[in-house]
């Protein structure tokens, strides 16, 4: 199957995406984990990236386009996919179709999860991660076992650069100005299946499941 994610910052779709891409088989591309893999290491469009994303900016739909179509060339895709984060602006939308019309292979749905802003705040302000071993938590929703450490290897847990309120408002500023933009894009073509993303984890796995099926 291939799949669009969509969603505010922190609407719960990388998580939902994981688990969705591995039931169906199909690779989970983040161009937000490939750009912050980017970073890491340090490579020419890491560095580009790097203070745009800690101010909770876009990256230029150049970059983002280069790096979907180099991730598309790899043989896994042509099974399908599911896209999580790109596309975030009409111009990636545009360019996505090119791209899947020369492959033959065009979208087939997009789940859109719907969540309020207030929510999303609340989410990514107290979003914690272990550097070593990525488990995940929420200081509210998820607390470690012992304050800042991580509950599985002991790790001191991190805060993402673009996790403060600042950059918070940024990308959810952001997210109305550009990103809202595709959903009407794609409802044009018939293949929007929205969801409520204010829920539990597993309830809104559930109804993702519903609106696929
Ligand atoms: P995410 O992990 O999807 O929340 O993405 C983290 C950050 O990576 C975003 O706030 C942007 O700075 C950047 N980013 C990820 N995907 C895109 C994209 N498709 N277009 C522009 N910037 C992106």
């Amino acid at each position: 199957m291939r799949l669009i994610f969509v969603g505010p910052p922190a609407s719960g779709k990388g998580t939902q995406a994981k688990k969705v891409a591995a039931r169906l088989g199909v690779p989970h591309i983040s161009t937000g984990d490939m750009l912050r893999e980017a970073v890491a290491a340090q490579t020419p469009v890491g560095r580009k990236a790097d203070a745009v994303m800690k101010a909770g900016g876009l990256v230029s739909d150049e970059i983002v386009i280069g790096i979907i179509e180099e991730r598309f060339a790899k043989p896994d895709c042509r099974k399908g996919f599911l896209l999580d984060g790109f596309p975030r602006t009409v111009p990636q939308a545009e360019a996505l179709d090119r791209l899947t019309e020369k492959m033959g292979l065009p979208v087939q749905a997009v789940v859109h999860i719907d969540v309020p802003d207030a929510v999303c705040v609340e989410r990514i302000t107290g979003r914690r991660g272990c550097p070593k071993c990525n488990a995940g938590y929420h200081v509210k929703f998820i607390p470690p076992k012992k304050p800042d450490t991580c509950d599985v290897c002991g790790t001191a847990l991190v805060q993402r650069p673009d996790d403060t309120v600042e950059a918070a408002r940024k990308r959810l500023q952001k997210y109305h100005a550009e990103t809202a933009a595709i959903v009407p894009f794609y409802v044009k073509k018939g293949v929007v299946r929205r969801v409520q993303g204010d829920a539990a984890p597993e309830a809104v796995l559930a109804d993702i499941g519903r609106v696929l099926a």
